[in-house]
């Protein structure tokens, strides 16, 4: 077959028969990104490279505007970190333009009760990705691998079963921040938490499949399907005046933010990583490890914890996992990112002229880290919001993070595999 095939029961990617021309082009990309034959992972690549628009998320922005409209429901919006350096294509900006203050402003227009960060969600999966790395190295558990991207575990789900248990129990920052909005958030504002409606804004279509094993996630939207939002509802994105994040889950550290590119996710656990080891803040190298930034397939180094050396790695792309699999275990912690240059690049992005996508990938990650440059707060655990989050959860035990409701961590366990398995599942 020229083209990949797209079933009828995935959730993540779509695909307009009528505008299809049968070019190859979704083939190619498929194979230059994953290369497992006719295997969806649900990554949604070739939704980037598709020149007629055949290839779409599968759109749930609609419902999203049904529950606005419904008065009896609080409809909770998060942003992931990757959405405000990408959203400016569709709106004239110059690529990575950073547009978190109009991104909020434009959330708030369409009615969102709630705008919150996805930082935040990101902060918690660094505090607990990080004690978990200590303790995994502790009992020579490791490598350790981070278990963020959906399409990786689905790709782990099929093909390596039997190394399940490296993935690192954390669940993704989406989920554990719809995990908190559910049970946080609706006590501290005494709402009943079965009227929230949690509406994950992602760069991912992937994400759309994850909900399968994270339903506190009511519904996820990609970037492209916002920028449809804005438009319908006649929006003008331009105009718009900056505004601020709600309180309480709205806000992360440039930790958090950096989440959004390849290495970003490391690079901000061992930060928090080092601080809890050693009870000092890490040295200045840990706010810039540049063997680990950039979009490279495969970039490694050696970082000294002070008490012990670390090996990690970190990879974009499942080609490059295939390509390097069984050297993996010689290392303590790997990052893996399905989408070249991890979410900045993902399937849900706005569509940009293809010849540009590589360039605008590099921008994306270059915004993203002048972010975090520009941020205050740095390390997640001095976000003054994980402080009190951790403190009203864990402290006062209003909330137990780890066994009530299972907040924070996922067992990867062989009975998932059945409903991760059909490429997004059912929806
Ligand atoms: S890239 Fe788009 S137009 Fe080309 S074969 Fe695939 S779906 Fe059809
Ligand atoms: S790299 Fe990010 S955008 Fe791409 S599939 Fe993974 S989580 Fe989604």
């Amino acid at each position: 077959m020229n083209r990949i095939e797209i079933k009828e029961d995935n959730v993540s990617i779509n695909r307009i028969e009528e505008r299809c021309i049968n070019c190859g082009m979704c083939k190619k990309t498929c194979e230059s990104i994953n290369n497992i034959g006719n295997d969806c992972v649900n990554c949604g690549q070739c939704i980037m490279t598709c020149p007629t628009g055949a290839l779409t998320p599968k759109y749930n922005y609609k419902e999203v505007l049904n529950y606005i409209k419904d008065t009896n429901k609080t409809v909770v919006v998060f942003v992931a970190p990757a959405v405000r350096v990408a959203i400016g294509d569709s709106f004239g900006y110059k690529p990575g333009e950073f547009l978190e203050g109009k991104l909020v402003s434009a959330l708030k227009d369409i009615g969102f009760n709630y705008v919150f960060d996805t930082t935040f969600g990101a902060d918690l999966t660094i505090m607990e990705e990080a004690q978990e790395l200590l303790e995994r190295i502790k009992n020579k558990n490791t490598p350790m691998f981070t278990s963020c991207c959906p399409s990786w575990v689905l790709y782990m789900y099929k093909y390596h079963l039997n190394d399940i248990s490296k993935l690192s129990t954390c669940k993704s920052p989406i989920a554990m921040q719809a995990a908190m909005i559910k049970t946080y958030f609706a006590q501290n504002y005494d709402i009943d938490s079965e009227n929230i409606i949690s509406v994950s804004l992602t760069p991912c279509v992937s994400k759309k499949s994850e909900r399968e094993l994270y339903p506190d996630t009511d519904i996820v939207i990609t970037s492209s399907e916002l920028i449809l939002m804005i438009k319908e509802l006649g929006i003008d994105f331009n105009a718009l005046e900056d505004k601020e994040f709600d309180k309480l889950l709205g806000k992360g550290s440039g930790g958090g933010l950096i989440f959004g590119a390849s290495g970003g996710v490391m690079e901000s656990v061992l930060r928090t990583a080092y601080y809890m080891l050693n009870k000092i803040k890490a040295p200045q190298e840990f706010y810039q490890l540049e063997s680990i930034r950039g979009d490279n397939e495969f970039k490694e180094t050696i970082v000294d914890m002070k008490q012990f050396k670390l090996k990690i790695a970190s990879l974009s792309k499942i080609k490059t996992v295939i390509e390097n699999y069984d050297k993996l275990k010689d290392y303590d912690f790997i990052e893996i990112m399905s989408c070249p240059g991890g979410c900045i690049g993902g399937g849900g992005q706005p569509l940009v002229a293809i010849k540009d996508l590589e360039n605008i990938r590099k921008e994306r990650i270059k915004s993203l880290y002048i972010g975090d440059k520009q941020q205050k707060i740095k390390e997640s655990y001095l976000n003054p919001e994980i402080i009190d989050a951790y403190n009203f959860c864990i402290n006062k035990g209003k909330v137990n993070l780890h066994t009530n409701h299972n907040i924070l961590a996922k067992n990867f366990t062989n009975n998932d595999k059945k409903s991760i398995m059909n490429e997004g599942g059912k929806k």
